[in-house]
């Protein structure tokens, strides 16, 4: 199922201690302004983990003098030479290795998604894009520019500046540093603020940001609620940027605050609704699973689930029923456990959300083939769901759902294919199995999104760029694209007396 081996993990602290609850300004621990405080909630069990201290604007305006202070010219920050940035990454990287079963059993309580992924797979993704973009620090060239004239042309690739960064709670650690490892290669500084289900992780990797050496002010995170905190980076007139991943609906609100400010750079990863094509050439019982995994991975809480399982005629109720049988075999209960591959929801709001899409299908006419209950009455989990005979027009194949419900669509041929796959607002990611090449080739010219995964799913690592078309967002993470994200290019020309071939 997985395109590169996953290491195995060892046994978690089931019971992590939190060491980091406040707010992180200037490398220091904080309250609030206002001396509030907001509960995090153990999505497995529902019962309070801990109290975090609220950020409001307030917090946000001290974050960001601090942040401007460590980018004013002349900064220790502004003077490090681009090599000593990359090693403060790769220290970073070496202190998560270090915690990685404290950070990851810590994200399983804060999350609720199954301690073996959140080592394997969220641990795994983090370390890899803090090495990745350590690596590029020293490596981001300008050009000297063959411009007409007698002058001496060149570009610097500079920082943008004070980066404000808004993350949602699907992948916490993971989504912490995919923000900030492109802005701190750059040269960045950072207000993050992560999603109040999840504080924790990064509210400890920031702890780490300080102890691999990092000066004071380049990294700080208010931890608090999207209209207060969030808004209040989004419309500050002094962050230049503001990266945001989460909700398309909020991702235009980003967007909007920042025509209506400074008109900062907004890059944004929002929803999706990603087909998953599934041609009859194929081995079905790996297309089943790969397409399984393409949606149930997370408890479907990813924005480029394969949501949309299109599957073509002469093998779909094949296809349905292993699909159906599968999906009955995940195993569901306690994150720690580490036979466990499917926890809860974040919490009651996502729950509801998702029983009440349940619902819609069923009323709307697709066949319910199993689950579509919650399971137990603690904590938020519900049991792997699948449809059959869903329509292109039902609600449940448009809307993202973020949740364990796969729909199993089914198609004839290719030229109606390519047309009812992009029948989409969404444009993130799209999947086709298949072993025919020129099928294939075609398919993958004619899918409007951002990543097209043929033969496997979910495949991503630091080198390669993710975002999306449409209303999935603009601009790339990750790769040299993700790191570009983070610079300005200023050209340069000077004037020479005499300027020869
Ligand atoms: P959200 O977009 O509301 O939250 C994401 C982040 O944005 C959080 O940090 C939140 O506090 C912040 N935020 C909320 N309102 C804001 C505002 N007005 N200004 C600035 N920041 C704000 O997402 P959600 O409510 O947690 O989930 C709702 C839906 O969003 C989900 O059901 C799912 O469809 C989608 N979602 C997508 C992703 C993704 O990775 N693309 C991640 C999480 C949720």
């Amino acid at each position: 199922r997985s395109y590169v081996a996953l290491p195995k993990p060892p046994e978690p602290f089931t019971s992590p201690e939190i060491r980091c609850n406040k707010i992180f300004i200037n490398n220091e621990w904080v309250n609030s302004v206002s001396g509030k405080t907001f509960k995090t909630i153990n999505p497995a069990t529902g019962d309070v983990i801990t109290e975090v201290a609220e950020g409001d604007k307030a917090d946000v305006e001290k974050a960001v003098a601090a942040a401007k202070e460590a980018f004013k010219f002349g900064s220790p920050w502004r003077r490090m030479d681009a090599s000593k940035r990359g090693y403060l990454l790769n220290k970073l990287a070496d202190l998560l290795e270090r915690d990685r079963t404290y950070i990851a059993s810590l994200e399983t309580l804060d999350n609720g998604k199954p301690y073996t992924h959140s080592y394997a797979f969220d641990m795994e993704g983090t370390i890899n894009v803090l090495r990745y973009c350590a690596g590029w620090a020293d490596k981001i060239h300008g050009k000297v520019i063959p411009m007409d004239g007698d002058v001496f042309a060149y570009t610097r690739h500079e920082p943008v500046g004070v980066c404000g960064q808004i993350i949602p709670w699907n992948f916490p650690v993971l989504m912490f540093m995919w923000k900030i490892a492109p802005a701190l290669a750059t040269g960045n500084t950072v207000i993050l603020k992560p999603a109040e289900q999840t504080p924790l992780t990064a509210l400890y990797c920031a702890q780490l940001i300080k102890e691999a050496g990092f000066p004071p002010g380049v990294v700080n995170v208010v931890p608090g609620f999207g209209p207060s905190v969030g808004a209040a980076i989004s419309h500050h007139n002094e962050i230049d940027k503001v990266a945001f991943t989460g909700s398309t609906e909020v991702g235009k609100l980003i967007q909007q605050a920042s025509g209506a400010s400074n008109l900062k750079r907004v890059s944004l990863e929002l929803g999706g609704k990603s087909p998953n094509i599934i041609l009859d050439d194929v081995n079905i019982d790996f297309a089943v699973e790969n397409a399984h995994f393409a949606i149930f991975f997370n408890m479907g809480q990813v924005c480029c689930a394969g949501s949309r399982t299109f599957v073509q005629e002469s093998i779909y109720n094949e296809f349905l029923d292993k699909s159906a049988t599968r999906a009955t075999k995940r195993v569901i209960g306690n994150p720690f456990d580490l036979s466990v591959d499917h926890g809860p929801q974040i919490d009651e709001i996502q729950l509801k959300k998702i029983q009440s899409f349940v619902e819609s299908g069923k009323k709307e006419g697709a066949t319910l083939v199993t689950g579509g209950s919650r399971v137990g009455d603690k904590g938020y989990f519900i049991q792997p769901t699948v449809f059959a005979d869903v329509k292109d027009d039902m609600k449940i194949a448009k809307e993202e759902i973020f949740g364990p419900v796969q729909q199993i669509i089914k198609f004839k041929d290719l030229d109606e294919l390519i047309e009812r796959a992009n029948n989409t607002v969404y444009g993130l990611a799209s999947g086709v199995f298949s072993n025919d090449i020129d099928k294939i080739n075609y398919l993958i010219q004619g899918l409007r999104t951002g990543v097209v995964w043929v033969n496997c799913y979910n495949a991503m690592t630091g080198q390669t760029p993710f975002g999306g078309y449409k209303m999935s967002g603009h601009g790339r993470e990750l790769g040299e694209y993700g790191l570009q994200a983070y610079t300005e290019v200023k050209s340069v020309i000077i004037k020479v007396p005499v300027k020869n071939s």
